[in-house]
C-alpha cells in the first residue's frame, strides 16, 4: 500500500513507537504521585515536555499538553475567549454578557474544521461575534484586511500556518505583527508545519523585535501568542498534541483539574507523550537539514507535473500560492472525489478527499470553495500527502495508478478524463 493520505504516511516512528511501549509498560505509575513510581513517570512526561517545546523553539514551562490539536484548539479559543469574557463582566456578576460585551474572534474561512465549527458554533451560541478575514484573489488569508476588522472588542485572532487540504502556506509572520500592534492575541493552528518546517523561521521578524527591545519576549522566535501543534503529523502517536502559551496570555482553562499547572485536568497520556517526545527530537533533527525538504518539494511537483500530463483537464489546488512540501491537492472536474479514492485504495494507494473527517460525505470541501474553486472542480478534489519516508518508487508509482484510475472513472462518467 502506498500512503498518501494525511493521517496514514506519518506512521509512528519505530522510536516513538518504542517510547509509547515503554512508557505503557514501564512507567505505570501516575505523575501526580509523590512517590519514586510516580517521579519517574514526571520526569519522563517532563524530558517529552523539555523535546516538545525544543521543536517550538518554546519554554516548555508554556506548554500544556493535551488530546491532540483539536483540543488544544478549543482551550485556546474558548480559553481566550473566556478570559476575555470575565474582563467585560462588571465586576459582582457572575452571569452572562451584555450583548454589548459579547467579545469577537477573527478567523478564515480556510481553518481546519476544529477552528471553523468551533468559531460559528459561539457565534451562534452568542458567545462570540464571528469576523471571517477576507482572503486574496488566490484565495489566501488577506493580512491588509486585518486592521480594520480588529476593534476594542476583539479577543482572539486564529490563522493557520499551513492548510491541511491545500499545503497553502498563510501570511502568519504579518498577521502576527498586525496582532501584536494592535494588542490582540494571535493563535496559530499549525499543526500542519511543526514537524514539518522550523518553526523558527520568523527570525527575522523577531531579530527586528529584539533591537526594539521586545527581546526580553518568552519564546521570541513564534510570529504568535498561542500555536497548536499534533505529534501524529511528525511521526508521534495519535492523541497528544499541545498548545503553546505565551507568558502573560490570559486564558481560562476549559478542563478543570490540577494537572499541566492547572491549565489542563486529567491525568496525562503518558504513553502518547512520551512517543511525541521522541518524534518531536527526531522531528527537529529532520527540519534542520533544508535539503531532505527540498527533495520531497521536488518529488510532490514531480507527481503533480506527471498526474496532470497524463488527466487531461486536470488542476493542481491552490498552484499560486507558496505551499508546504508535503501535500499535493488535485482536482480532476466533473469526477467524483469518493469513487475515485474508493478506485485508487482498491489499486493500494490511500489518499483522501477534503479534510478526513468530511470523507465519506459528498458535499465538496468547505475549504476549497472558500479559495474561489469552482464546484465541479472541488467535487473530485483528492489530497495527497508526502512524509519523510515517501519514496521516488512509491511517487512514480502512484502516479501511475491514479492517471489510470481517472481515466477508467472519466470513461465510466462520460467526464473528459
Ligand atoms: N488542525 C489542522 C490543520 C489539522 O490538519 C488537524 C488534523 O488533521 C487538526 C487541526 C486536528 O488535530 P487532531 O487530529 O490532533 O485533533
Amino acid at each position: 500500500m502506498i500512503y498518501l493520505d494525511n493521517n496514514a504516511t506519518t506512521r509512528p516512528s519505530d522510536g516513538a513507537a518504542q517510547g509509547a511501549h515503554l512508557a505503557s509498560t514501564a512507567l505505570w505509575g501516575n505523575p501526580s504521585s509523590v512517590h519514586r513510581a510516580g517521579q519517574e513517570v514526571r520526569h519522563a512526561v517532563e524530558l517529552a515536555r523539555r523535546e516538545l517545546a525544543a521543536l517550538l523553539g518554546a519554554d516548555p514551562k508554556e506548554l500544556v499538553l493535551t488530546s491532540g490539536g483539536t483540543e488544544s484548539i478549543d482551550l485556546a479559543i474558548r480559553g481566550v475567549l473566556g478570559a476575555a469574557g470575565a474582563r467585560a463582566r462588571p465586576a459582582g456578576r457572575a452571569g452572562g454578557m451584555d450583548r454589548a460585551a459579547v467579545p469577537n474572534i477573527i478567523t478564515t474561512q480556510l481553518e481546519h474544521a476544529a477552528v471553523r465549527d468551533l468559531a460559528r458554533r459561539l457565534g451562534e451560541q452568542g458567545l462570540a461575534e464571528v469576523r471571517w478575514l477576507p482572503l486574496d484573489a488566490r484565495g489566501m488569508a488577506d493580512p491588509a484586511a486585518l486592521d480594520g476588522l480588529i476593534d476594542g472588542g476583539t479577543a482572539l485572532v486564529s490563522v493557520q500556518w499551513a492548510n491541511n487540504e491545500t499545503g497553502v502556506i498563510q501570511p502568519v509572520e504579518r498577521i502576527g505583527e498586525l496582532c501584536r500592534a494592535r494588542g490582540v492575541p494571535f493563535h496559530c493552528d499549525a499543526v500542519q508545519w511543526v514537524g514539518k518546517m522550523p518553526v523558527g523561521e520568523a527570525r527575522q521578524r523577531d531579530s527586528e523585535a529584539a533591537r526594539q527591545g521586545l527581546g526580553k519576549q518568552s519564546s521570541p522566535s513564534l510570529p504568535c501568542d498561542l500555536l497548536t501543534f499534533s505529534a501524529h503529523k511528525f511521526h508521534g502517536p495519535k492523541g497528544v498534541g499541545g498548545l503553546w502559551i505565551r507568558r502573560g496570555v490570559a486564558l481560562t482553562p476549559q478542563i478543570i483539574g490540577t494537572q499541566e499547572m492547572d491549565r489542563r485536568g486529567g491525568t496525562e497520556n503518558v504513553p502518547g507523550i512520551v512517543g511525541a517526545g521522541v518524534a518531536a527530537r527526531e522531528a527537529a533533527a529532520w527540519v534542520a537539514d533544508p535539503t531532505a525538504r527540498a527533495r520531497l518539494a521536488t518529488l510532490r511537483d514531480r507527481f503533480e507535473k506527471a498526474v496532470l500530463a497524463r488527466a487531461p483537464g486536470s488542476v493542481v489546488n491552490g498552484a499560486g500560492c507558496p505551499r508546504i512540501w508535503n501535500t499535493a491537492n488535485i482536482g480532476f472536474p466533473r469526477l467524483e472525489a469518493e469513487a475515485l479514492l474508493l478506485l485508487l485504495s482498491e489499486r493500494g494507494v490511500c489518499a483522501s478527499a477534503g479534510a478526513a473527517c468530511s470523507s465519506g460525505s459528498l458535499e465538496p470541501s468547505p475549504v476549497l470553495l472558500a479559495m474561489g474553486i469552482p464546484e465541479p472542480i472541488a467535487h473530485g478534489s483528492l489530497r495527497f500527502s508526502l512524509s519523510r519516508e515517501t519514496t521516488e518508487e512509491e511517487i512514480d508509482r502512484a502516479v501511475e495508478i491514479v492517471a489510470a484510475a481517472a481515466t477508467q472513472l472519466g470513461r465510466s462518467s462520460g467526464a473528459s478524463l
